[in-house]
This record gives C-alpha cells, structure tokens and sequence, in this order.
C-alpha cells in the first residue's frame, strides 16, 4: 500500500498504548472488495486480549477522569489535527478495505473529524446544576461524572466515522475505551488508533482490537463488570443480542441499528431537487447505510415524472473501483451482500415490478459492482418494502393522500432517518410531527452533521450521537443533597 506515512499501516491490536499481536500470532486476513486480493494479515483477538484491554482501561479510568477538561481537550484537539493533516491516507485505506469512492471516503475522514473535534470543544461544557432545594435547610446540587470503561462495537460502512462518533464523546468525558471494529475494515480503526497514539493519549485510554470471531469479543465485553457502557452500532439483530448479554451487568447501553428510511415526494415539490436528495442519500456507500433511503414514495400527479428523472440521473453514475477517478458507486463490501439484493430483486420481479433501469451486477469491473437500479410497479407485498435493503435499489412506491403515505412510511419496526420533499409549511409541520422516526430531512437528502444528535427510535435503538446531547450517554448524573445549612 503507498502511503505518504507509512506508520499508518498497523495490523496489530492496540492495547495499553503498545501494538500487540494477538495469541499464538493468531491473524485473519483483510480484503480489498473490488477484486478481492488480500491487503493485510489483521491481529485475531479473542476473550483474552478483550479482557487483558478491559484491564487496562480500568486501569487508565483512574487517571484519565481526573485530568481537567481543558487537558482531555486539548489532546482531543491534536487527535483532530492529526487526522485532518492525514487526511489522504486514511482515505486510501479506507477505500482498499471497504470499497466507496475516494472522495467519498475523504469525505468520511472529515465528517469523523468533525466529532473529534465537536467533542473536544464539548468536553468543557459538561456542567451541573444547583437545584432550589424541598426544605428550608436543604441544598440540592447535581455534578456529571464520567461513566467508566466503555466498550464500543462498529460496523464496516464507516470504518472511521462510526468510531470517532463514539469515542470521541467518551473520551471527553473522561471514560476510557475498547473499541472493536468490524472484521471486514479494521485497518482504518488502526489507523486512528495511531494518530490517538501521536496525539499523547496516556496509555490504556484508547484500546483497539480486531478479530475475525466477533461474539467472543462481545460476549467478554458484555459479561465483563469492568465495563460500565457498551455502545453498538451495526444491524437489528446484533445489537438484540447484545442487549440481552449486557442485561446480566447492567450496563449503560446505546444501540444505533436498522432502519427502513422512506424518502417521500409530494405533489407540490422541487422535483429536481428531490431527485438530487434521492440520489444523494439512496447510492451513498453504494447504498449501504442505515439511513440510505429505502422506499421512496411518490404522489400520484408526480408519480411518473419523478420515475423517469430518477431512472435517468442513476444511469449517469459511474460505477466502479473507489479508487479510480470520477467513481460515484464503489462495490459492494461482500458477496453476501449482493447476493441479498439479489434475492429480493427476485422476489419483486416474480411480484411484479418493473425495472426502470439497472438491475444486475456490471460486467467487466468488479463481481461485486451492481447497477444502481430503479424500480417501479412495487407495492407493500414485496419483500424489498419491510427489509432494510442495503444497496444500490431504489424501489418507487405510488401513493395518493397524504394520510395513505404517512401509514405506509410508518409501517416498520424501524424508525432511524427518514426524507420528505413538499412546500406547504403546514404540511410540512404536519408530516414531521406524523413520522415516527428520529431524524427527518426536509427537502434535503443530507442530514448528517456532528452538531445534530443522530440517532433512532422503535427498533432502530437509542442514545443519540453528536450534537450536545451526545455526551450524555457517556456520564452519569449525581446528585447531592446537603443538609443542616439553617
Ligand atoms: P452489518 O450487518 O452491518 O455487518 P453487524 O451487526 O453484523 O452489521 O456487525 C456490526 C458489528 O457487530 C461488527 O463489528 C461485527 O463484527 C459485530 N458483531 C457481529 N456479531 C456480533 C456478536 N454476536 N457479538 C458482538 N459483536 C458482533
């Protein structure tokens, strides 16, 4: 791999500020989803290397929460730096283990930046409150104290982001951390884990390992008491694993899960603005987010306007390898992957649907390249309107009323981000308030920004992420009550 810093290529865990490999030696190997060849032989973790990690974040817990907000913050802020002035490659690493276009991907460094940088400046805010106190000799005071060790498991889709969003929050709340990244990109979580170290974090504050069995790793994480806090982001059915795991400790817990966003298009919208939002938030990751919009509705008027611009505006993207210039749509991250968008094209064709454009994998670049496709004549039989669909699909839905669109956008579990395009402001204040999700764009397809919370409702989790809300899930709220002052 060329990189202007070489160092920034590890591939062993990072625990007590030291770069270990796992026991035995033990590695798996990391692979690059355009063509498969191997990139890196990653260290294989297990429960001891989680537990020995545990360890040592307990240990740093006690000196780490004691350090005064302007000093976590100011390591924090040499964390930002440090990442910014690396930008590139971090980037190109993230592309070789994960796939999504370059820019993309510098766009992701940036926007994971942006936390580290949101939490640094957030750490000195954390205050309490006085409280009039019931009884004429009492005095009420509340103080926030960090939580304690944090374990944090993230997902391949952002390799970089989806740790910063969390670590950095903990950190400047003087929690320590161990981080488990996905199997399929641990490398950009090295990476960081790098810059941390350059950064002068004490050791044990930030531990980093990867491993190919990830319930194994999780079960310590949540068996183990030293961990106070787990926060998981990844799909539906993990984090209801975890959440039971973590039942036996009591632990603190965030879940960033699934989601089923639907992206609706009113009569009296922008249609070429609403086609550019759809766009935007339907192929980002080659649609692989959890707040990718996953059925878009149309009104009746508009229904076949709206179609045909979409369908056309999706052929213009270039699919290919992430790291070739002017590359919209990277491949998607497995084999599994495809394949289960492929099942549930099977399944909408055989009920009907049309294919607008797309609809198969791209001959001649990768075998994990699909079309960006658009589908029409779908309806709420077909699997592809309940299932999160985690690729580059986008399956149009016509409906009339707006009482019929509000029934069908809320009819899942889920209830993560969710899309509206419209004009009347009544209407609009009316939908907002109707869907039953935790984050809504308004005529935008783009809604992610470190100084907004993100985050779910229903089975889509809980805790939120950024914004000033997001430090919360990492402290606690004591209060004092003081008595005889008569
Ligand atoms: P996705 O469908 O996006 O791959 P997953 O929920 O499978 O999402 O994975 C998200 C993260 O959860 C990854 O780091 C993965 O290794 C981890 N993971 C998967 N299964 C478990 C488990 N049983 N316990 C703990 N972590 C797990």
């Amino acid at each position: 791999m060329n990189l202007n810093n070489p160092s920034l290529l590890k591939t062993s865990a990072y625990i007590n500020g030291a770069w270990v490999e796992a026991k035995d030696n033990k590695t798996f190997p990391v692979h690059n989803p355009f063509d498969g060849s191997v990139i890196a032989h990653a260290a294989d973790c297990g429960k001891d290397e989680t537990s020995k990690a545990i360890e040592a974040a307990e240990k740093a817990f006690l000196s780490w929460k004691k350090f005064t907000a302007s000093k976590r913050s100011r390591i924090l802020k040499k964390w930002h730096q440090l990442i910014l002035a690396n930008v590139d490659d971090l980037a190109k690493i993230l592309t070789l283990e994960q796939g999504k276009p370059l820019a993309e991907a510098k766009g992701e460094i940036k926007y994971g930046a942006s936390f580290v940088e949101w939490f640094a400046e957030e750490a000195k805010r954390v205050y309490g409150d006085t409280i009039p106190g019931h009884m004429s000799d009492k005095r009420i005071v509340t103080i926030k104290q960090a939580v304690g060790v944090v374990a944090a498991i993230t997902p391949w889709n952002f390799p970089n982001a989806m740790i910063t969003r969390k670590v950095a929050p903990a950190l400047a709340a003087g929690c320590t951390v161990i981080i488990k990244p996905s199997e399929l990109t641990p490398l950009s979580a090295f990476a960081l884990a790098e810059l941390a170290d350059q950064a002068g974090f004490p050791h044990g504050v930030i531990n980093i390992l990867s491993g190919s069995d990830a319930p194994s790793i999780g079960e310590e994480m949540c068996a183990n008491k030293k961990v106070r806090k787990l926060s998981f982001t990844g799909s539906t059915r993990v984090g209801k694993i975890l959440l039971k795991q973590c039942a036996d400790t009591v632990k603190k817990v965030s879940m960033e899960l699934g989601g089923n966003a639907p992206f609706i298009v009113f009569n009296d919208a922008d249609i070429d603005e609403a086609v550019k939002g759809a766009i935007a938030s339907k192929y980002r990751n080659a649609g692989q987010t959890c707040i990718c919009s996953n059925r878009i509705f149309a009104q009746a008027e508009i229904y076949d306007a709206f179609t045909s611009k979409l369908a056309e505006a999706s052929k213009e993207l270039s699919v290919g390898n992430g790291l070739d210039e002017g590359i919209h749509v990277g491949p998607m991250i497995e084999e599994k992957a495809i394949a289960s968008i492929e099942n549930l094209m099977e399944d909408a064709k055989a009920k009907g649907a049309e294919i607008l454009t797309g609809g198969h994998r791209i001959e001649g670049t990768s075998k994990l390249n699909y079309a960006p496709t658009v589908l029409t004549k779908v309806h709420p039989e077909m699997k592809i309107f309940s299932q999160e669909i985690f690729g580059p699909i986008a399956p149009v839905f016509k409906f009339e009323t707006l009482e019929e669109v509000i029934n069908l956008a809320n009819d899942t579990e889920y209830g993560l981000a969710c899309y509206f395009y419209g004009k009347d402001y009544a209407m609009i204040w009316k939908v907002a308030e109707a869907l039953e999700y935790g984050m809504v764009g308004i005529n935008t397809g783009m809604i992610s920004t470190a100084v907004a919370p993100f985050g779910g409702v229903k089975e889509s989790g809980f805790g939120r992420e950024g914004s000033k809300y997001g430090m919360d899930d990492y402290l606690e709220i004591k209060y004092m009550c003081w008595g005889g002052i008569d």
